[in-house]
């Protein structure tokens, strides 16, 4: 179990820095430095053995000045309000950083689906959504996978608000939630967007640093979504995974680690350290392991004043949300780690749930090519801007990234003036 950070206090702490040195308007300061609304529930769940539960769940809506809000939903023991409310500012920035019409949320549930039956888990995933009833809607607040959940997930909770609904008002719906499997009206490429942002935003870092991602080492911490994605499509360019460490333990293989054949054995329900061919290692050695790049792909605060000092790797993409502490990222800076920080290289999946999202308003359906060029568009676009702001103003990937973010909300409340 990891250990907890105060969260949501990293956040601001990130996006206050960002906002000094841009000298951010004292109104929008102010209301940005707490969620608009915070709704907390806690509500039964039928298990299998008829026994009636009590299930807590959040949905945290940041702010919706520049669309509605957006941001995953999150099953995972450690969920808190905490948690929840600061993953729920960082996708305020994250949309406005690579220029999406959403605002910022998150949910979550403090459950360890593991632990749970199907049929269990479908009626959690019901029973909340019930739950949270008008809170989110395809104008309002539209959820997205995150940890612990997936495109079925959001399939369910899709049915669920779509059967709330008046009969002849249900099919425009559909875009209540992005993520979903691609028979109820999911994008292609959405699965893989998040790996796939992480990529297109590492190769722009490494072809501005003349790095060959293609002869490389890296290893991935999270062997879920978004690290077996980004492991995958680097694996295709020709890098190397040699380690890989979830919440069962820690391998290692110098010579390389299949991404398809670690993600089969691990999908038909075997632990990853029982994958052929790899030393089993210590958790606490996997972070100093000599890599090129590492991919936190798992949780937050995993890169903490106590291990940052150990890392060797060139570069952090922070496939995670938070997963660098503030004391971490200092120590990674004063060894020159470059870290792309989480607002910019994750920011693929909430870009590509941008594009179910208008798919879903239009009905149609883009070919995976199409999805992929606009979302290399983006990222591409959002790495030159946060690249240009650091070298302008001397600064760190992860601050330019709110200063690029900062402006446009800020042009927005400009623009649009503070009601009343
Ligand atoms: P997932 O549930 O698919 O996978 C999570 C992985 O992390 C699993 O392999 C699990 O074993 C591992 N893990 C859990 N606890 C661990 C621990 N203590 N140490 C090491 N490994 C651990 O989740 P995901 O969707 O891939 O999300 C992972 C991270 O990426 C989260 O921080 C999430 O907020 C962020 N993220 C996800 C998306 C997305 O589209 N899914 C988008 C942006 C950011």
């Amino acid at each position: 179990m990891h250990k907890k950070y105060p969260l949501y206090k990293q956040a601001t702490q990130q996006w206050q820095k960002a906002a000094d040195f841009f000298e951010l308007d004292r109104d929008v300061r102010t209301i940005l430095s707490e969620p608009k609304n915070e709704i907390s529930i806690n509500f039964p769940v039928r298990m299998d053995n008829h026994e009636l539960r009590l299930f807590r769940g959040h949905r945290i809506q940041h702010n919706n000045i520049l669309g509605p809000f957006k941001g995953g939903i999150r099953f995972h023991p450690q969920v808190d309000h905490d948690e929840v409310k600061a993953l729920a500012v960082w996708m305020t920035f994250k949309c406005a950083l690579v220029g999406l019409p959403f605002g910022g949320a998150k949910g979550g549930v403090t459950v360890d689906p593991r632990e749970l039956s199907s049929g269990e888990l479908m009626r959690l995933t019901r029973r909340f959504t019930h739950a949270l009833g008008n809170n989110i809607g395809p104008e309002y607040d539209i959820p997205a996978p995150d940890a612990g959940t997936n495109a079925k997930t959001m399939a369910i909770i899709m049915d669920t608000f779509m059967n709330a609904q008046n009969t002849t008002n249900r099919n425009a719906q559909r875009h209540v939630v992005t993520g979903k499997t691609l028979t109820v009206g999911g994008s292609l490429g959405r699965e893989k967007a998040t790996g796939q942002g992480l990529v297109y935003v590492l190769s722009s870092w490494a072809k501005e640093n003349n790095f060959d991602l293609s002869k490389c080492t890296f290893s991935v911490q999270g062997y879920g979504n978004v690290g077996y994605h980004a492991a995958n499509i680097l694996e295709k360019m020709g890098a190397s995974m040699i380690a890989v460490q979830d919440h069962t333990g820690s391998i290692f293989n110098p010579d390389g680690i299949s991404t398809e054949d670690l993600k089969n054995f691990n999908l038909s329900g075997n632990p990853i350290v029982e994958f052929e061919n790899c030393e089993v290692i210590e958790d606490h050695e996997f972070l100093g392991l000599p890599v090129d790049v590492l991919i936190p792909a798992a949780l937050e605060g995993q890169i903490h004043e106590e291990n940052a000092g150990k890392i060797q790797a060139k570069v952090v993409a922070e496939g995670a949300n938070g997963p660098t502490t503030i004391e971490g990222e200092n120590i990674l800076k004063d060894k020159g780690i470059t870290i792309l920080p989480d607002l910019l290289a994750n920011s693929g999946g909430v870009t590509v749930s941008y594009f179910e999202w208008t798919q879903n308003k239009t009905s149609s359906q883009w070919p995976l090519e199409e999805v992929d060029r606009k979302l290399k568009i983006i990222m591409d676009q959002a790495y030159a801007q946060t690249s240009q702001i650091c070298k302008e103003m001397k600064t760190d990937f992860r601050t330019a990234s709110y200063i690029v973010a900062l402006r446009r909300i800020s042009y927005a409340y400009q623009e649009r003036g503070i009601f009343p």
